[in-house]
This record gives C-alpha cells, structure tokens and sequence, in this order.
C-alpha cells in the first residue's frame, strides 16, 4: 500500500471515490428521438432528460433554493403597483386594491428573496464539507481525509 493513497479509515480498502466524482460519472443526460405517425404525417418527438442510478443520487450536493421565483414575484408585485398608481380617475387617482396587490406580492417576494439567500449562505459550508468528502465502496463509510 502506497503511503499517499487515500484509504478507508473503516476497512483500509482503497476503492473509495470523492462524492462528486461520483455523483459526476453516475448522472447522464439522455436525449431520445421518436418518430411516429399522425394524421397529419410523421411527427418526430424529442425527449431530454436526466438519469442518475440510485448511487449517484444518494450522493448529490446539498441542495440550494431557487432566487428566480422570489424575484419574479417582486417584480409582477412591482408592475401591478406601479399599475394602479397610473390610474387617475379614482380617488387620490391611486388604484387602492392594485396598489394593496402589488405591495403584498412585492413584499412577499423580498422576504422570500432574503429567507432563500440565508439559507443558501448557510448551506455553503456543507457544500464545501461535501467536495471534501470521500465513500468507500466496499463499506459504505463516508469520510474526510
Ligand atoms: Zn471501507
């Protein structure tokens, strides 16, 4: 046994491999194309798609939250309110109800913005615990070098 081969503090095996190696080599993207006929002539479908064995998927990356969504819901809030303010035919030529909308929809969309970003902040650290980490195929046991 060579002196830097990493191995198996459990069984001293040196079959062990990094998480995301192995999470890397057991994900594949599958694209499929299918040609059937229709009434209307031969129509061809194209599948995409992700495979991923049982192995890879148990050792994925800890997961982060989407900012997208939040974002998005900020800026429909935003437009809907910046909408009803335009209107000036009403009282105070403010669209009462666009205006509560909009600021409900903008407000929520800021809270989930930042409640998204903290916890992707906090998961940062088990994602560079996770790089870090190795499985040992023979035992199962997962550890850090
Ligand atoms: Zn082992």
């Amino acid at each position: 046994m060579s002196n830097n081969a990493i191995c198996c503090p459990h069984c001293q095996g040196q079959n062990v491999q990094l998480l995301s190696v192995i999470h890397a080599a057991g994900t594949t993207r599958i694209q499929a194309t299918h040609q059937t006929n229709s009434s209307y002539g031969p129509v061809t479908i194209e599948t995409t798609g992700r495979h991923q064995t049982d192995l890879a998927a148990s050792v994925g990356p800890p997961p982060g939250k989407r900012l997208l969504g939040p974002v998005i819901m900020t800026g429909v809030g935003i437009i809907i309110l910046y909408d009803g303010l335009k209107l000036i035919n009403t009282y105070w030529g403010v669209d009462w109800t666009r205006f509560f909308i909009g600021a409900t929809l903008a407000t929520i969309g800021v809270i989930g913005f930042v409640r998204h970003w903290k916890f992707n902040v906090a998961q940062y650290d088990k994602l560079e615990e996770w790089r870090r980490t190795w499985l040992c195929h023979a035992c199962a046991t997962r550890f850090q070098p």
